[in-house]
């Protein structure tokens, strides 16, 4: 049976040669685990905008106009708005997306950002697919694959997915009031255990007080 969970993840984890080496990165990750409860679904930002494997690497550089997606090499090459406008598609059937962490496109909250002449500048920051991509799915339960080796982290993400998809199919299926409020009241819990942001449920209630308003 296909798992239930429709999950993004960076294509490199999956052992896909996507890397800007021709590698791909699957060695040890536990995707035994994941892939009996996600059906996962592949996406390599940096092949999708149309660059060759392999190709020049590219880092994150701190420069005048903000922070950059540049060539290692080739300075001139800047990548930033087509990554940026790539993480923009919206992708509506996900429950989740499991982010490569350290890359400068994929790397949820752990990228270098260097100088200009190359030296590590500031901190760790998002990569330039990721940043917008989250903007653009803001209560998506996301992660770095890093965190998913820990037992306890990956079974709570897991229960973030599964979560997240009750609520889409709550509010895109044409539920009715005695089914939101019931998920609302069995989810509110969540919110104290971190499982669940507030947003959605605040969401929902308005919801339920718009069609309140409507009778
Ligand atoms: S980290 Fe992201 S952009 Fe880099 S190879 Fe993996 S999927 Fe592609």
């Amino acid at each position: 049976m296909k798992p239930p969970f429709p999950v993004g993840i960076s294509e490199c984890l999956t052992g896909a040669q996507v890397r800007y080496d021709g590698k791909g990165k699957s060695e040890a990750y536990p995707f035994d685990v994941l892939k009996e409860v996600f059906s996962l679904t592949p996406v390599c930002p940096e092949v999708g905008i149309g660059l060759s494997v392999p190709r020049s690497p590219i880092r994150l550089v701190r420069t005048a106009i903000g922070t950059r997606a540049v060539g290692v090499f080739d300075k001139s090459q800047d990548v930033t708005d087509q990554l940026e406008a790539y993480g923009e598609q919206k992708r509506a059937s996900l429950c989740g997306f499991i982010f490569m962490e350290r890359s400068p496109s994929c790397g949820l909250n752990s990228t270098k950002v260097h100088n200009l002449d190359g030296g590590v500048a500031m901190g760790l920051v998002r990569g330039m697919f990721a940043r917008t991509f989250v903007a653009s799915h803001p209560y998506l339960p996301c992660v770095e694959a890093q965190a998913l080796w820990d037992e306890e982290n990956r079974n709570k993400y897991i229960k973030k997915v599964s979560i997240y998809s009750h609520w889409q199919e709550v509010i895109n299926n044409g539920s009715t009031e005695e089914e939101r409020l019931s998920f609302c009241t069995s989810y509110q819990s969540l919110i104290t255990q971190e499982l669940l942001p507030e947003n959605p449920l605040k969401q929902l209630m308005l919801g339920l007080s718009d069609d309140s308003d409507r009778r």
